[in-house]
């Protein structure tokens, strides 16, 4: 484990880094309180930390309010180093935010067992924080893709409509959902058909930029927004993720199984302040089109204020390939 020690005594901090060493610690020194400070708010700070109190800069207890001011995660755990014995000045360190304290000379024993508190805290810190994580993760992921689920997808679509409100700017919506899904499940079975749901979303991923973003919106249906795309980008995106989907080839059980899937865009352009579920319904006429126009194809609907579909050109194509 990595600790960090903070004391402008040459000595003292030799001796306090040389034990740390023989028991195997990973030791950060600093010479003085700002750099403590700064060391401690690095990105890969150490949890740990031995503050000498009497430091020219900050004071041991100065770092300490301050680390505890930024309320990081994770936590640091902090152990004030100080050859005062004097109780207020204890209580001024512990209020200051120390974890514990030591006074110098310190005893090597007492020192061990007292490091052993602050490594099981911090330890024990860690877990949680997995832990909290893996829950969010649950809440906010598919769990066959690990695409956004459904509630997330809608929250960013919220999220980004009134953000390209407030921006003035364009946002593609595409809906997409595989050809003739169920003939897979059917033919090669439900495991095979959660295969191709991953590699679909594999495939999504990684072709959309990183503002984008993709989310399992229904069984075989994914929803995928396009902040910033007007509606020729929008259209061209689609389509290339529509060629990117069509050329999944993924073999069971020695067949071989091509996978499509049907693309229906739309854009709010800049004035039109449409809510989530009617973008999403507009882009899922424009799905029914690509259904309805034999699958494995990209429609694109303009609307006008009133929500009917303006009877011009579609956005074409520009992508070569
Ligand atoms: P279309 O081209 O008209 O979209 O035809 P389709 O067969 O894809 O459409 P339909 O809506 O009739 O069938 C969707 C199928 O997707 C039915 C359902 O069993 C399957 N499905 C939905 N969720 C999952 C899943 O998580 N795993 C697997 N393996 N199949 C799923
Ligand atoms: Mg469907
Ligand atoms: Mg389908």
């Amino acid at each position: 484990m990595k600790i960090l020690i903070a004391d402008d005594s040459i000595v003292s901090r030799h001796l306090l880094e040389a034990t740390l060493r023989k028991w195997g610690y990973d030791v950060v020194v600093a010479c003085d309180g700002v750099e403590a400070l700064e060391a401690l708010q690095r990105e890969d700070t150490p949890a740990l930390a031995i503050l000498d109190w009497m430091m020219p800069g900050l004071t041991g207890p100065e770092v300490c309010s301050k680390i505890r001011q930024l309320a990081r995660e994770p936590y640091t755990y902090i152990l004030l180093l100080t050859s005062k014995s004097q109780k207020e000045d204890l209580i001024e360190g512990m209020e200051a935010g120390a974890d514990d304290y030591i006074t110098k000379p310190f005893d090597q024993h007492e020192l061990q067992v007292r490091l052993r508190a602050g490594t099981r805290l911090v330890d024990m810190q860690a877990e949680l924080l997995a832990a909290r994580e893996a829950l969010r993760e649950q809440a906010t992921r598919d769990s066959l893709t690990h695409l956004w689920n459904r509630n997330s997808i809608l929250e960013l679509l919220d999220r980004e409509l009134s953000r390209s409100l407030r921006e003035k700017g364009p946002i593609g919506v595409v809906i997409v959902d595989l050809d003739h899904f169920k003939d897979v499940n059917d033919r090669y079975g439900h495991l095979a058909g959660d295969a191709v749901l991953r590699e679909a979303a594999r495939r999504m991923k990684s072709a959309i930029r990183e503002y984008d973003s993709v989310g399992r919106y229904g069984g075989e249906e994914f929803l995928i927004l396009l902040p910033g795309c007007d509606e020729t980008t929008s259209f061209n995106q689609a389509e290339r993720l529509r060629r990117q989907l069509s050329q999944i080839d993924m073999s069971f059980n020695e067949a071989s199984l091509a996978v499509t899937a049907s693309f229906g865009v739309t854009t709010a352009l800049p004035g039109q302040s449409w809510s989530p579920e009617s973008l999403i319904r507009k882009a899922d006429q424009a799905l029914y089109l690509a259904k309805e126009a034999g699958r494995n194809r990209v429609e694109f609907l303009r609307f006008d204020s009133d929500d009917r579909v303006v009877e011009k050109q579609p956005a074409t194509e520009t992508v070569a390939g």
